[in-house]
């Protein structure tokens, strides 16, 4: 899920600039679970924008924004609304922004913030356990990511910084490697696995794409 939170409304009202007409889009997917952009921040920013002195032709929660078919599909729904506003709202992650945008004919603002693709502990509690590094090393070492759980990305264990199991990067956190070390203990399995080579800079290069067939860039 992409984790975001929401951009100050000063600053969502300074990106409004002199437009008055607009269309607020949420998303019903990773920006509701945030609650950044569900139907109730929706409304809310809805709320907000009428005492700012805009006025909101239309509101309306995108099943997914980042997905222009959809976007194309049940943007319908306000194509009216569309055709006559200075621009659109939009409270979903930076990939939703864009592609509404390449589906609209008039500016669209963003309305958050997007931080990492994270995992869900309850609301408003999300960890990044997974960099997108694009070759996984999660079979050699027992389902944690020490791309993302290592502050120092470290593939192939630990450095010599930890004390007593701890960070010295972070010492909030126990060393992903000490974890790594017991949950294969745990398991019967001795060692660290099997080396990993560094991420191949061809799969880090940006934009990154996948293609039919499981092809990438
Ligand atoms: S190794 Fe870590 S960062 Fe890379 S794909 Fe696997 S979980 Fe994601
Ligand atoms: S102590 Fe462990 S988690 Fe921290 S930087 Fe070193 S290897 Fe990575």
């Amino acid at each position: 899920m992409v984790v975001t939170t929401s951009k100050p409304i000063e600053e969502i009202l300074r990106a409004l600039g002199a437009g008055r007409r607009w269309v607020v889009l949420g998303c019903s997917e990773c920006a509701a679970v945030c609650q950044t952009g569900g139907s109730a921040q929706v409304d809310e920013m809805v709320e907000r924008l009428e005492e700012a002195g805009r006025t909101v032709l239309a509101s309306i929660s995108l099943d997914s924004p980042c997905d222009r078919r959809l976007g194309r599909r049940d943007l319908k729904r306000v194509a009216a609304e569309l055709a006559e506003a200075d621009g659109v709202l939009c409270l979903a992650c930076g990939g939703g922004v864009q592609a509404v945008a390449d589906v609209v004919d008039v500016p669209v603002v963003a309305g958050l913030d997007a931080h990492f693709v994270g995992t869900v502990e309850r609301v408003g509690v999300f960890h990044e356990e997974c960099a997108l590094c694009g070759r996984c090393v999660l079979n050699d070492t027992a389902g944690l990511c020490p791309v993302a759980l290592c502050p120092k990305g470290l593939r192939n264990g630990p450095c010599e910084g930890g004390v007593d199991g701890r960070c010295d990067a972070d010492p909030e956190a126990e060393c992903v490697w000490e974890r790594i070390h017991a949950r294969l203990a745990g398991q019967g399995v001795g060692g660290f696995g099997a080396y990993q080579p560094p991420p191949d800079a061809g799969r880090w290069g940006r934009p990154r794409r996948t293609r039919p067939g499981g092809g990438k860039r």
